[in-house]
């Protein structure tokens, strides 16, 4: 077990529908579940809980929050019932004890992280933690949380981080024939990045050509920096899934190790 080291891997979420849908994005999250061991249990890093401060969810059977307005009633109808796992919450509150980690009582899965396990643990048999994102630090602070997370994939914990590389609601275009040439050329870079370990330019995104418009707010990028922090040297990185939703929203999905 202690040296064998447990993947990990960004989703690019997209609609909240992809939960319910059968279509290549939600077949692929499906096939990397089936590629893997099941872990320990999975650390989520959401684009849903952008916080002050941190959270980590520390409940015996977190609930499935339902994050969204305007959706058919089959997607309010899923339930995630995923235990929690308090004595692994309590472990990552130890590990980064010099910041302000609460363990919290009250989150539970939002749909960044239920509208993807659906698909990759669809058994629901593996607990889920929750740690949120605090939105008043820079890309470079999140990076440094990572690494001091990134050992826990050696206790079998999968390190998940759940966004969009792009994802700008005002560039929004469901009828779009092709791809928004801005997003694709970002998300390639940052693709080409994530692939290289070139922590500068990933931390360095908004001032990137097109970073402030391919991430407007923070919150669905900043998954993406755990997940590359957490990336020893030598390990592979692999596609799971890639593409470009709506216009400009990359559903570029990836595993480490
Ligand atoms: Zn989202």
């Amino acid at each position: 077990m202690a040296d064998r080291v447990t993947p990990a891997a960004f989703f690019g979420h997209g609609t909240p529908m992809n939960a319910i849908e059968a279509n290549r994005y939600s077949a692929a999250w499906s096939e990397f579940g089936a590629s893997v061991a099941a872990p320990r249990a999975v650390l989520m890093l959401s684009a849903h809980w952008f916080t002050r401060g941190i959270g980590v969810t520390a409940m015996e059977a977190p609930r499935t929050i339902h994050d969204f307005g305007g959706f058919p009633p089959a997607l309010y109808a899923v339930q995630y019932p995923a235990p929690g796992d308090p004595g692994l919450a309590k472990d990552i509150a130890e590990r980064l004890d010099d910041l302000p980690v609460r363990l919290d009582d009250d989150w539970g899965l939002d749909h960044g992280t239920w509208s993807v396990l659906v698909h990759v643990f669809a058994d629901a048999g593996v607990p889920v933690v929750q740690l949120s994102i605090d939105g008043t630090k820079p890309a470079a602070w999140h990076w440094d949380v990572g690494r001091r997370l990134a050992p826990l994939r050696h206790e079998g914990v999968m390190i998940i981080g759940s966004g969009n590389i792009t994802h700008n609601f005002a560039e929004l275009d469901p009828g779009a024939s092709t791809p928004a040439q801005w997003a694709v050329d970002f998300d390639e870079l940052m693709w080409k990045a994530v692939q290289a370990g070139d922590r500068e330019t990933i931390v360095g995104y908004e001032s990137l050509p097109s970073g402030r418009r391919a991430a407007p707010t923070a919150d669905h990028f900043l998954p993406l920096v755990y997940v590359a922090a957490v990336r020893r040297d030598d390990e592979p990185v692999s596609s799971i899934v890639e593409g470009m939703d709506l216009g400009s929203f990359s559903m570029r999905s990836f595993r480490v190790g």
